[in-house]
Parts: structure tokens; sequence; C-alpha cells
């Protein structure tokens, strides 16, 4: 069986029983998201740095609604350099794990 992200919209849309319109967003999602995967990622160190990060920062509260509470940079260097930011007191920190560049 294949895997969602080798479907085509024609298959997409013969698996789901949806309109080609429905199979196309849906096609766009998976690729999408897996663009976002591929490009931007954090090993397990950085993300036990950025949850350290967030549990001191649970003091910080968030809007309620949707409201998001972290963003994460990330900057292409000789490796990729990664911060995360408190998006509510401003703080940020370098989460790079340096051990693998
Ligand atoms: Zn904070």
């Amino acid at each position: 069986m294949k895997d969602l992200e080798e479907l085509s919209v024609d298959e997409l849309k013969q698996k789901y029983c949806i309109s080609g319109k429905k199979a196309t967003s849906l096609f766009d999602l998976i690729h999408r998201g897996d663009k976002i995967r591929k490009v931007f990622k954090i090993n397990d160190v950085e993300c036990k740095a950025a949850n350290a990060f967030a549990e001191k920062h649970s003091i910080c509260k968030a809007h309620p609604i949707g409201g998001s509470k972290f963003s994460y940079i990330f900057t292409p260097t000789i490796g990729m350099n990664v911060h995360i930011k408190c998006l509510i007191c401003g703080k940020k920190k370098d989460i790079t794990d340096y051990d693998c560049w």
C-alpha cells in the first residue's frame, strides 16, 4: 500500500470518495506540510532544550483563544541555527545543537 504522500490527486479522489477540488486541496495540504517538515526540523537535543525553555515560560500566559506562545527562528549558516522565542515576554534562547554540525 502506498503512503499518503505518494498518492496522486486522482488516487486521493478515488480513495476518499471526494471531489476533484477537495482532492487537490488535500494534495496541496499533504505536500505543503511535507515541505515544511523537510526544511525546518529540530533534533532530539534541540527539542529537549525547547521543552526546557517552554517549561521556564509556563508562567507567561498566551491569549486563551488560538494564542501562539513560541516562535522558532531558523537561521541557515554553516549549519542550521535555531532559536526559540517567547512571544509573551520576548525572551529568546539559542537551542542549536552545535555537536551535530
Ligand atoms: Zn516568556
